[in-house]
């Protein structure tokens, strides 16, 4: 079984991406707002801002109370999206209740949308046109892919999940790759019948262990996307806490495959990476037309 571990994958590229900066000429700033205090988005937004902070970027972290309102969100978004030493912005997500996630998302000027989730961006997926950024998620799971030199194009792809912010784009991107793919949600009819059909199989459903040995066979890659939380306790520890699981039930699957991504160590470090690589594109754009 070959790991497809995301956190070395991830160490690998801090070089580059200094590199990368120190060729930019400035410290590219991602700013992050950040809404409540949820224990899991605070050890998520820590690994980013350790990761920026090792390759040279600047943070700009904005904390709003859980209770404030969409519109006090949408003040800071523009405060934000009008700064010119801000080159990324991101909105950590889930969002408290009360608060629109669309509106919130859309209000991001999208050549700072670093995490690709803004309509505009979501378009150039669609079109395959290259000008967007893609969704920090799915450009993750596909880098995490080419690493380890995955063949993706005419393959076989199974996504289970269809949320528009991982499942849906994921499955766009591979589409976007010639892959031949085919989403599952929970209609679908007999799931470890279509999940035995891919050649690589992508699960982001934030249901815990959901896929067994009898959804897979043993020339498959499986990416694992799913976070999910095994006890409230473990909700104040680090992103790598060993209480976070997957939606794929890693212990009894991993020799049944050719390939897998662990939970922790796999898709979330890929995610971080994504993102930043997409605020060094960013800030490449941004001082391009500065010129
Ligand atoms: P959503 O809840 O928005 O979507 C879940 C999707 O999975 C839905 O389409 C749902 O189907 C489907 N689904 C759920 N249970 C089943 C089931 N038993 N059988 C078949 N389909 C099922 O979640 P997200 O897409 O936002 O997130 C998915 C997971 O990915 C979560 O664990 C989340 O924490 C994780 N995540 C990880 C990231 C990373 O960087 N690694 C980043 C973002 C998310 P239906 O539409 O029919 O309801």
């Amino acid at each position: 079984m070959i790991l497809l571990d995301g956190k070395k994958v991830r160490d690998q590229r801090v070089p580059e991406l200094r590199r990368e900066i120190r060729e930019l000429g400035f410290a590219p700033v991602l700013g992050i707002v950040q809404i409540g205090r949820l224990e899991r988005s605070e050890a998520y937004v820590i690994q980013k801002i350790r990761f920026g902070e090792l390759i040279g970027a600047r943070i700009e972290q904005v904390r709003l109370s859980a209770d404030v309102s969409t519109e006090d969100v949408l003040f800071e978004i523009r405060r934000l999206n009008a700064d010119p030493a801000v080159n990324g912005v991101i909105i950590q997500l889930p969002l408290p209740q009360g608060i629109d996630r669309r509106v919130v998302i859309e209000a991001i000027d999208p050549t700072k949308d670093v995490d690709g989730l803004t309509a505009r961006n979501l378009k150039s997926l669609l079109e395959n046109d290259h000008q967007g950024f893609l969704p920090a998620t799915t450009k993750g799971v596909l880098s995490l892919l080419r690493h380890y030199e995955v063949p993706i194009e005419g393959r076989e792809v199974v996504v289970v999940g269809r949320s528009l912010l991982v499942g849906k784009s994921t499955a766009l991107a591979f589409l976007n790759e010639n892959a031949t793919v085919t989403i599952c949600h929970r209609f679908t009819r007999d799931l470890p019948e279509v999940t035995k059909r891919g050649d690589i199989l992508v699960v982001a459903t934030g249901s815990p262990l959901l896929i067994t040995p009898e959804h897979v066979h043993k020339g498959q890659v499986v990416v694992d996307v799913g976070i999910n939380v095994s006890n409230k306790e473990s909700l104040a520890e680090e992103i790598s806490a060993p209480k976070l699981i997957g939606d794929v039930d890693f212990v009894r699957v991993k020799d049944q495959v050719l390939a897998i991504s662990p939970v922790p160590g796999g898709v979330g470090p890929m995610t971080v990476l994504s993102l930043f690589e997409n605020l060094i594109e960013a800030a490449r754009r941004h001082g391009a037309s500065a010129r």
